[in-house]
C-alpha cells in the first residue's frame, strides 16, 4: 500500500498505477471504523485499484464545530485500510487541497438546502468543493459513499450530474453497532450514559418505518412515532423528505426517507431510514 503525503507524491503514485484498470475511490476524514471498511472492501472488490483519502476538511466545519478535536489516529487508519485491500492512501496537508490563491467553490444545489444544509451553513459548500477537487485529482471510475450521510450522497449525486463529472457514485448501506447505533467517528465523544441512550435514534426510525409499512402515511404521525423516547436529546431536525431530491412531503409515499440530527450533550448524531 502506497501512502502519498503530498500532491506530488499522489500524482507520481497515480502515474504508476495507470493502466492497471478501473480505480475505486473512498474519500474520508479518517478515524476509520467498520463503516469505512465496508466502503473500502467494496471498492477493492469492484475495481482493479482501490484508493482512500484521509483529510479533515476545514471548509466543511462551522466556526463552533469540532474541527480541532476531530480524532486523527493515522497509524490505526492505515492498518484498517491495508486490511481492506487498499493500494493507495492520500493524506494531504491543508495546502495540498487549498493552495495559496485557492478561491473557487462549488456553492451547492437545491438538495443541499434543507436539513444539514440549513443547520450547518457552508457545510455542503465545503463538502462539494473538496469532493470535486479529489475526484478531479483521482479521476476514479467509481467513488463510494455511505448512506449514513444520505443527504451528502444525494447532494454529490446532483453535483456530478450537473457538472458532468465522469464517475459513478456508489451508495453503501449504513453499518451499525449490534444495538442499531450507526457507526460514526464522532461516537467516541459520547460518555457511557450517552452511548447507552444513542441507539434510541435508530429505534425511533425503525418504529416509524414499521408504522409506514402498516399503512401510516401522515407525516406528523410518523415523526411522532420516531421521536418517542428521545426526551434526553436535543433534536436539531427530524423530517420526512422525498427521494432523491429531499423535497417536503404532505404525505409519506415511496420513495422517501426520515432523516434526523440530534444532540446528545455536545455530540451531534445523524441517522436516517429510507421508506421504499
Ligand atoms: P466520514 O469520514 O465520516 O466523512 O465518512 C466518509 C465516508 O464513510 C462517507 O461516505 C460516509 O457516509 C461513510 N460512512 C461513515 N459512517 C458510515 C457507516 N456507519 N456506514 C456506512 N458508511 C459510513
Amino acid at each position: 500500500m502506497r501512502v502519498a503525503r503530498s500532491l506530488a507524491e499522489l500524482q507520481q503514485a497515480l502515474r504508476e498505477l495507470q493502466g492497471r484498470g478501473p480505480l475505486g475511490f473512498v474519500p474520508t476524514m479518517g478515524a476509520l471504523h467498520a463503516g469505512h471498511a465496508a466502503l473500502l472492501e467494496r471498492s477493492a472488490r469492484e475495481n482493479a485499484v482501490s484508493a482512500l483519502s484521509i483529510f479533515v476538511n476545514p471548509t466543511q466545519f462551522g466556526p463552533n464545530e469540532d474541527l480541532s478535536r476531530y480524532p486523527r489516529p493515522l497509524e490505526k487508519d492505515l492498518e484498517l485500510a491495508r486490511a481492506a485491500g487498499t493500494q493507495l492512501v492520500f493524506v494531504p496537508a491543508v495546502e495540498d487541497i487549498y493552495p495559496p490563491g485557492f478561491s473557487t467553490f462549488v456553492e451547492g444545489n437545491h438538495v443541499a438546502e434543507p436539513l444539514c444544509g440549513a443547520r450547518r451553513p457552508g457545510h455542503f459548500r465545503g463538502v462539494c468543493t473538496v469532493v470535486l477537487r479529489l475526484l478531479n485529482l483521482f479521476q476514479p471510475r467509481r467513488a463510494y459513499f455511505g448512506e449514513k450521510d444520505l443527504q451528502q450522497y444525494l447532494v454529490l449525486r446532483r453535483m456530478v450530474e450537473d457538472l458532468a463529472v465522469d464517475v459513478e457514485l456508489v451508495p453503501c448501506a449504513t453499518v451499525r453497532e449490534a444495538d442499531g447505533l450507526a457507526l460514526s467517528s464522532r461516537n467516541v465523544y459520547l460518555s457511557s450514559e450517552e452511548r447507552a441512550l444513542a441507539p434510541r435514534i435508530y429505534q425511533g426510525l425503525r418504529r416509524a418505518a414499521d408504522a409506514f409499512g402498516q399503512g401510516e402515511s401522515r407525516p406528523q404521525k410518523l415523526l411522532d412515532v420516531a421521536s418517542q423516547g428521545l426526551e434526553s436529546f436535543r433534536i436539531d431536525y427530524l423530517e420526512l423528505r422525498s427521494l432523491p431530491d429531499l423535497g417536503p412531503l404532505a404525505e409519506a409515499k415511496k420513495p422517501c426517507a426520515l432523516l434526523v440530527a440530534a444532540f446528545l450533550g455536545k455530540t451531534r448524531l445523524i441517522d436516517n431510514i429510507q421508506l421504499k
